[in-house]
């Protein structure tokens, strides 16, 4: 089983570089992503999450379920939802369970990018599951949902992770 790494790991902190191989070691590492989230009951998982540093996730939220490779977001609704957001790669130093903070996150996104068979994949979303597109993009660039919260709430986090 692959660990999940947790904030102060650089590798959470490091942009990823684009998925090249299509191959079984791809469809491995895909597979063992999904393990490694069920586990730990998540919703969804990116390659840095595992010490992998390139450009896929997988996701299984609100009866949808896939992975992504280079995955390019587009906006479509920027209008900004605000909702609980949490990430297994900030869990409470305590408990070791994911810490919560309400997000704001735009209501709708398409995502682009490239299946397992190297097939094109285009995603249209709202709700749950453009919530969970936005945040999994962002762990490919280096970013944890802390950086998009006002200073007072991912201080609040911060001291407990
Ligand atoms: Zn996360």
């Amino acid at each position: 089983m692959r660990e999940i790494r947790a904030i102060g790991d650089p590798v959470l902190r490091t942009p990823a570089e684009p998925v090249e191989g299509f191959d079984r070691e791809l469809r491995k590492l895909i597979d063992d992503m999904f393990r490694a989230m069920y586990a730990v009951n998540g919703v969804g998982l990116a390659g840095p999450q595992i010490g992998v540093s390139r450009r896929l996730f997988v996701y299984d939220i609100s009866g949808r379920k896939g992975h992504l490779i280079n995955p390019v977001l587009t906006v479509d609704d920027p209008d900004p939802i605000l909702d609980e957001e949490g990430c297994l790669s900030v869990p409470d130093r305590q408990t070791g369970q994911p810490l919560y903070a309400p997000v704001a996150r735009a209501a709708g996104v398409t995502v682009e990018g490239l299946d397992r068979l190297e097939r094109p994949v285009r995603i249209t979303a709202r709700g749950s599951l453009a919530r969970c597109f936005q945040h999994e993009t962002d762990h490919l660039d280096g970013k944890l949902y802390v950086d998009v919260l006002p200073k007072n709430e991912a201080r609040k986090i911060l001291h407990k992770a």
